[in-house]
């Protein structure tokens, strides 16, 4: 059984009913770290052993400084980064730079930091027997989704990507598909917009959906502030009866 919590899911902030993008996989094991982790417990917080990010765009990794400055003192273990290594580069970089944040891969010492970075390539990796594959994705900087399996049950993340082709074809080749959790930032009306900012859009979805097997659930995540309504009323007219599902942060779901 995969049990998935969609503590952030939306395209941006704006009252408490809406948390940038992070979902837990059960309670150890976070994918990205926007302000949905800002709906977890300290508690909570100390539990998570490993982040999986997709890229590195501030809306998904803005609160992991923050979470790390607030559980390392409760933590005998380092928490574990996973990305790319191009990913992994931009953090080092710009992020945990000791600038912007302090680089914690060696505070309190590098023998025994409070995080330390991991990298995934395209093979994929076994994290406490979820294995993430990653997929491709289309959005103008280093960025992937991923396929997690675990027992006989998957689900795949788009992450944030215009429409990807290769993402489609990888996810139609899955057995057991359960479910995708895909970005849909923008509604029919700002095409023009989605292409600009290398987001998918409701027209594109709609097609993307329909071929695929109608026992797999789509999850729609990322919609832009203000738009979330719109985006609905347009997906719901074009998927017919098909397993839509339209999550508010906090949501949880189990697939297995
Ligand atoms: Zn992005
Ligand atoms: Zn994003």
């Amino acid at each position: 059984m995969i049990e998935l919590t969609l503590h952030g899911c939306n395209g941006g902030i704006g009252g408490a009913g809406r948390q940038t993008t992070c979902y837990g996989i059960g309670d150890r094991l976070i994918i990205d770290a926007g302000t949905g982790l800002t709906t977890l417990s300290l508690d909570q917080l100390e539990k998570i052993d490993h982040v999986v990010l997709t890229h590195a765009h501030l809306d998904h990794v803005a609160c992991l400084p923050l979470m790390l400055d607030s559980v390392a003192g409760a933590r005998a273990t380092p928490v574990t980064v996973w990305a790319s290594n191009e990913v992994i580069t931009l953090l080092r970089t710009h992020l945990l730079n000791d600038h912007i944040w302090p680089d914690f891969t060696k505070i309190p010492s590098e023998d025994k930091p409070f995080m330390r970075f991991a990298a995934i390539d395209t093979e994929g990796v076994d994290i406490e027997g979820y294995f993430f594959k990653p997929l491709p994705a289309s959005h103008g900087i280093p960025a992937c989704g991923y396929l997690v399996s675990h027992q006989h049950n998957a689900i795949a993340f788009s992450g944030d990507s215009d429409d990807c082709a290769a993402f489609w074809k990888a996810i139609t080749e899955v057995p057991l598909l359960n479910a995708v959790v895909v970005e849909c930032s923008y509604p029919a009306s700002m095409i023009d917009m989605a292409d600009l900012s290398m987001h998918m859009h409701s027209t594109a979805l709609i097609k993307r959906i329909n071929a695929l097997p109608l026992n797999v659930a789509s999850i729609i995540v990322h919609r832009k502030p203000g738009l979330e309504q719109q985006i609905a009323a347009e997906l719901r007219a074009g998927l017919g009866n098909r397993d839509l599902r339209l999550p508010e942060p906090g949501q949880r779901y189990l697939f297995g």
